[in-house]
């Protein structure tokens, strides 16, 4: 596969040229697939899906028949729905095997997002008073920096203290590999645990996994990461990285619906491992012996082994539809349509700033390749709050981030080259 997808000097800022590249394109049809949501009497330009992915046409579908297995066989849908329930989330680990890069065992769908990431540090946090220390992006989504504060707390630590932030260099948005490395190894003593997400949700910025995983190993440390903006975005290689634990949710690139059952990582040598401390519940428990209700927790030795609570089927549906069409259209595709898309959109800002007699939106988002996936966050130098209003009355779907921050992330599965050329389009008239 043709995988050069720098900027090409054959860009053009033009609607023919767009819709070359959308004929080019093999995932093409994979949009009629999904829902477009309609916005003034026409179909967005819809670019949030790493906040909401769109809801596929056949998810109702997947919902309906568990409904109507519920209604047909009450409880005995456990053994004889057409997925029989019991099992239901043992579909899951051969769809998400290249999603994440894992081996199926190391993989588990349950609960959401933050949940797991709770379960997780309780089993991979186990600070003691030489190593207590955690090492995390600065201006991490809330919910990870409350969840790792409120570890270290239950620990008897200071967070103030056991937790060290790496954050971007004075007047810069995006975070020095080189200052992560070096604060892991400067904390090396002390350090317990390097947490990252795989991709900041504010900058876009894609951390490179691999070489922070080997360098908190080298330091003692075990390494975790928050895969919520990377999961179906970003190359992901969990295993192969050597990565200790990882979760995620569905419903961003995931497109499996709002609050969707979330997704866990547990690399297998910790997976086989019964004996690690866990939060322990019944659908953890040894399948073969689950139903004789023993006094003794006894774990899966897989990911499973971090199940608490039998599963939401309803949510699994949606999430088994979703996951479906990624399994039809195939990681690689998607990956390599991905960066196309990201490398067209940042051709067309910078076609627009070109053209202005002064700089009005500044890209935080790295541009190396490798370093972003399909987000680019725009910071806006001057009027940014109109601007972002007037897109929405214009049917633009995107985000807006305090203080001066617009996202707009096209994907693969339902955007097309057009959209990224009448956003531009529409982003330049108003300029
Ligand atoms: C979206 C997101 C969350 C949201 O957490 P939920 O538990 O799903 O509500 C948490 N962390 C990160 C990094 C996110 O991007």
């Amino acid at each position: 596969m043709d995988t050069h997808v720098g900027l090409s000097p054959q860009y053009k800022n033009t609607p023919e040229y767009a819709r070359y590249l959308d004929e080019q394109d093999p995932l093409q049809s994979f949009r009629e697939k999904f829902y477009i949501p309609i916005m003034h009497g026409r179909e967005a330009i819809y670019f949030t899906g790493n906040s909401l992915g769109l809801q596929p046409r056949s998810t109702q579908d997947y919902v309906l028949n568990e409904l109507e297995d519920w209604a047909n066989y009450g409880v005995e849908g456990h053994l004889h729905a057409r997925n029989p329930w019991l099992s239901y989330h043992e579909l899951f680990p051969s769809l998400l095997k290249d999603i994440v890069g894992a081996k199926e065992h190391e993989v588990v769908v349950m609960n959401q997002l933050t949940v797991n990431l709770h379960l997780l540090l309780t089993s991979f946090y186990r600070p003691n008073k030489q190593r207590f220390k955690i090492i995390c992006e600065a201006k991490a989504f809330p919910s990870d920096q409350y969840a790792l504060d409120s570890q270290a707390a239950l620990h008897g630590f200071d967070p103030a203290e056991a937790i060290i932030e790496v954050g971007p260099s004075p007047g810069r948005q995006d975070i020095d590999h080189e200052d992560i490395i070096n604060a892991i190894q400067s904390h090396a003593n002390e350090l317990s645990l390097v947490m990252f997400s795989g991709v900041n949700y504010y900058t876009g910025q894609v951390f490179d996994m691999a070489s922070i995983c080997k360098a908190a190993h080298e330091a003692g440390a075990l390494c975790g990461f928050d895969l919520a903006h990377a999961a179906g975005n970003v190359e992901l290689q969990l295993h192969d990285w050597d990565v200790d634990f990882a979760c995620w949710c569905s419903y961003k690139y995931l497109n499996s619906g709002p609050g969707g059952v979330a997704g866990a990582y547990i690399h297998e040598r910790h997976a086989a491992n019964t004996q690690l401390p866990r939060m322990a519940g019944w659908w953890g428990h040894d399948k073969e012996e689950r139903f004789k209700m023993d006094r003794h927790f006894k774990a899966i030795p897989t990911a499973e082994g971090w199940q608490l609570s039998n599963a939401p089927i309803l949510s699994m549906a949606a999430h088994k539809a979703s996951l479906d069409i990624f399994a039809e259209a195939g990681m690689d595709r998607i990956l390599h349509k991905g960066k196309q898309l990201n490398a067209y959109l940042q051709y067309i800002l910078d076609d627009i700033n070109a053209h202005q007699s002064e700089k009005v939106i500044d890209i935080i988002t790295p541009r190396a390749e490798g370093m972003r996936g399909c987000q680019v966050s725009m910071l806006m130098l001057k009027d940014g709050k109109e601007i972002f209003q007037e897109l929405g009355k214009k049917s633009v779907i995107a985000d807006w981030r305090e203080p001066n921050v617009i996202r707009v992330a096209p994907v693969p599965l339902y955007n097309r080259f057009e959209d990224v050329y009448r956003f531009g389009e529409i982003l330049a008239d108003m300029l």
